[in-house]
């Protein structure tokens, strides 16, 4: 397929480059120009604008946040009414996914936000979170399944997508959370972390999530950062305003993001988001 790949950070690097190796003939913009230099050696052109990236079949874009794709979108050479289907990777707002839904013109659009952290968009083993149009959604099938393990659809409400993206984000942040309070209270009783992990992980607790970020906070790999705290601060907020506008009472997600600005502010905004283990720890005296 002829695909055009917009923001090539952390996640959007990794993700374009298996699609080049998947055979497709890719495209690629990134704000900063010299990020598209690996993947255009790689075989990928490079468009001058976001628009010019969006003349073939599929325009995949992987952006920081609303603002960010706001302006890409609906900016000075952006994407809106471009032939090709907008298929939108990023966590964003439930409003900006309806708006996007709304206004994308003949290309139409797909939300599909992903799980899984960049080690896990370099081996192509991301979660596709997707809705939107069921034949939109049957055509972008075949590139899901060259950058993930697995696709999820959700309906033909895109937005429907990002609600499932920023609930199970809210879930990591509280499995996090959970993990460090655990920890702390058996690191000060005399148990070490990675004792407590091995029973947990051993019994009840062996979902993924407890071993990717409890190896996180077993070896404080807080830096450089897989997925940085101001963007988890991002998706606690976007949550919180989806739990506002839909009147769920959400009082975990009050303490996760207070502890992600806690962490942000005394560490700096290059810390991993796992780093909330260290405001939970400097609590307790650690
Ligand atoms: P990242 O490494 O910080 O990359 C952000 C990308 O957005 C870069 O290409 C950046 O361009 C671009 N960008 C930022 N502001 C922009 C603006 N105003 N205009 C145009 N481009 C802009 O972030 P990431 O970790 O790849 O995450 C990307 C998205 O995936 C986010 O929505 C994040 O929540 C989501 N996500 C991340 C992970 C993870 O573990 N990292 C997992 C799942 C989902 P420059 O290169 O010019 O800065």
């Amino acid at each position: 397929m002829r695909i055009g790949f917009i923001g090539l950070g952390q996640m959007g690097s990794a993700i374009a480059a298996n699609l080049l190796k998947a055979g497709h003939e890719v495209t690629v913009w990134n704000r900063s120009a010299d990020k598209t230099d690996a993947l255009v050696a790689a075989g990928a052109a490079r468009a001058a604008r976001p628009l010019d990236a969006a003349k073939g079949d599929l325009v995949m874009t992987m952006l920081a946040d609303d603002r960010a794709v706001e302006g890409v979108v609906f900016g000075e050479g952006g994407i809106v009414g471009a032939p090709a289907l907008h298929v939108g990777h990023s966590t964003i707002s439930i409003a900006l996914a309806d708006r996007l839904a709304a206004d994308s013109g003949t290309g139409g659009y797909v939300s599909a936000p992903v799980f899984g952290r960049p080690p896990a968009a370099a081996a192509g083993k991301l979660f596709v979170v997707a809705a939107g149009v069921e034949a939109a959604l049957d055509r972008c099938e075949p590139v899901f399944a060259d950058i993930g393990q697995r696709t999820f659809r959700i309906g033909d409400k895109p937005s429907a997508a990002n609600l499932v993206k920023l609930s199970g984000n809210f879930m990591i942040m509280a499995a996090v959370e959970a993990m460090a309070e655990a920890m702390t209270l058996a690191e000060k009783g005399g148990v070490d972390r990675q004792t407590l992990l091995e029973v947990l992980t051993g019994t009840l607790f062996g979902a993924p999530v407890y071993h990717i970020y409890g190896e996180i906070l077993l070896e404080d790999r807080f830096r450089p950062a897989g997925f940085a705290a101001p963007l988890g601060l991002k998706d606690m907020t976007l949550a919180d305003t989806a739990a506002t506008s839909l009147g769920a009472p959400m009082p975990l997600l009050g303490i996760v993001r207070d502890h992600l600005r806690s962490v942000i502010a005394t560490e700096g905004p290059d810390i991993d988001w796992a780093g909330i283990a260290l405001a939970v720890r400097k609590s307790a005296k650690l």
